[in-house]
């Protein structure tokens, strides 16, 4: 199967042999060996200093565990949206009674960064500002630096979901001043889920002791107090660690360079691709258009689930369908990150042609 969807994604066979290994003691020597070794090889991917916390977890509760512990109930939050990543991020801030300021952008656009500063200049109040790197429904990347840069200048906390961007698409954890960034193994990380990793900056660690908020399994201290003993506070799941150990030695071998133009390059084919078969980008821009996921608009006289089924079952290409009220039946995605050639692209590209007419 060509699986391109924008996570899970497929993994390289040694990844999934490391992943198969013998369970060791996660209290014992050897564990804590992996958890340092994968700690700094993370530091370097998220290009951070700061502690990164591992949650055996999705990345959505990587998203809960940077809201409760950052805010108390009523602290104003300003969620920046530009589709159902973002919504969802805000939809967690609310669960937890944060007073929710919403920024919402129209879908297949990014976020102007002077509209955030309009928000942030009329209303003092706003403690923090949640955002969505990539948003991953849309296939369309923010300016996150641009608007990191406004955020910093009205000195608020930033909460960054960059869960289907890091690994894949340039973030400067620290250079940029993101006080918790998150992100998990399924993504841009060519391991199978079960791990969401979270940076926490000095300023992120002051606010979590003021933060009252609710939280045990995700408590940040719990997680760091554990991580100086090489060990995580709940039983981790250890296949993935291992798994996702080998995936680090060999994303670093590539070199990060490497790998950010890999995906701008088969993003810029996959777009080519679809435009050369008569197909729209959802993007409206393609300025922003994401360089992990490539969502399409499903012309008018096909049926979404027909062209899906016809590609999966006739082709062997798994691609993923729209989400939320809006795109469900409207849009397909093409996911191109973590481990991804330009053969598997071709292969998506040729398999629609094929398709595409005989619907
Ligand atoms: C996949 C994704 C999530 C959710 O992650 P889960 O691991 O499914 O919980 C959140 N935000 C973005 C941008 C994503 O791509």
């Amino acid at each position: 199967m060509n699986l391109r969807v924008p996570g899970p994604t497929p993994c390289p066979e040694e990844i999934l042999q490391s992943g198969a290994q013998q369970m060791i003691n996660h209290r014992g020597p050897e564990f804590a060996e992996i958890m340092f070794r994968v700690h700094s090889g993370l530091q370097k991917i998220f290009q951070t200093e700061n502690d990164i916390l591992l949650l055996t977890a999705s990345g959505t509760a990587a998203m809960e565990a940077a809201i409760v512990n950052t805010l108390s109930p009523g602290d104003r939050i300003l969620g920046v949206t530009i589709g159902v990543f973002g919504d969802r991020f805000c939809q967690v801030a609310e669960a937890y009674g944060a007073d929710l300021v919403k920024l919402q952008s129209p879908l297949g656009s990014a976020v102007d960064p002077d509209s955030v500063k309009a928000v942030l200049e009329s209303d003092p109040a706003i403690k923090a500002v949640a955002i969505t790197h990539n948003e991953t429904s849309t296939g369309v990347t923010n300016d996150l630096e641009a608007v990191c840069r406004v955020v910093k200048s009205y000195d608020k906390l930033l909460l960054v979901d960059a869960i289907s961007s890091l690994g894949c698409i340039p973030l400067e954890t620290d250079g940029w001043g993101c006080d918790v960034v998150m992100t998990a193994s399924q993504k841009g990380f060519i391991v199978p889920p079960g791990l969401a990793f979270v940076s926490v900056s000095p300023r992120a660690w002051a606010a979590s002791k003021q933060a009252t908020m609710p939280r045990f399994y995700l408590d940040f201290s719990r997680h760091l107090n554990s991580f100086q003993r090489g060990q995580t506070p709940w039983t981790p799941a250890v296949s993935v660690f291992m798994a996702l150990d080998r995936a680090l030695d060999i994303m670093l071998d590539e070199g990060m360079s490497a790998i950010y133009e890999r995906h701008a390059r088969l993003a810029r084919m996959t777009r080519e691709g679809i435009k050369a078969l008569g197909l729209e980008l959802f993007a409206q821009n393609e300025e922003y258009a994401s360089n992990t996921v490539t969502a399409v608009k499903v012309p008018a006289d096909l049926e979404a689930k027909v062209l899906l089924d016809t590609l999966r079952t006739k082709h062997g290409v798994v691609l993923a369908g729209g989400q939320g009220p809006v795109m469900e039946g409207k849009v397909f995605r093409v996911g191109h990150l973590g481990y991804v050639t330009e053969e598997d692209i071709h292969g998506v590209l040729q398999a629609l042609e094929l398709t595409l007419p005989r619907i």
